[in-house]
């Protein structure tokens, strides 16, 4: 595997195609279009280009093996994940990612396991007295804290 110092940029799409090749492991053309192309409706085209997108992002190698491309993985499902995460949580002012945490959890349908290592995560966690925001001031409620409906929301539950 390949690390990926910026964050991994990857379309709706083109994280269809690597779900295939992340499966697979080392797949060709035809193996992918075999996979999308009913499940997707989408022409052998459509996923050539993704495929050679995908390439031209440094997300999937290709190996060539008589006239024809095989083609890996780059990067690993779990970096791809966690960079989309911390692409989405770039987003959210720093002091309310442990309620969207809560509110994910809320969501997500959990087994025991899952619950017994989120359990294992919080109780391994050392608060923190203070979160400061990061946000341009304008683009976040921080500024005007009094008035914050969803910490009033948090307060009186
Ligand atoms: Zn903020």
């Amino acid at each position: 595997m390949v690390r990926v110092s910026e964050p991994v940029k990857v379309s709706e799409a083109e994280w269809e195609v690597l779900r295939v090749i992340w499966t697979q492991e080392l797949t060709t053309s035809q193996e992918v279009i075999k996979v999308l192309e009913t499940t997707m409706d989408w022409k052998p085209a459509t996923i050539k280009t993704l495929l050679g997108r995908l390439v031209k992002k440094e997300l999937v190698g290709t190996q060539k093996q008589g006239n024809k491309y095989r083609y890996y993985p780059l990067v690993s499902e779990k970096e791809t994940v966690q960079s989309a995460t911390e692409t989405l949580f770039s987003h959210i002012c720093a002091k309310k990612i442990g309620q969207t945490l809560g509110d994910l959890i809320q969501q997500a349908e959990l087994t025991k396991e899952d619950m017994a290592w989120i359990q294992h995560q919080l109780d391994q966690k050392q608060p923190v007295a203070e979160i400061t925001c990061n946000c341009i001031p304008g683009q976040c409620e921080c500024h005007k804290e009094e008035h914050d409906p969803t910490n009033e929301k948090r307060l009186s539950k």
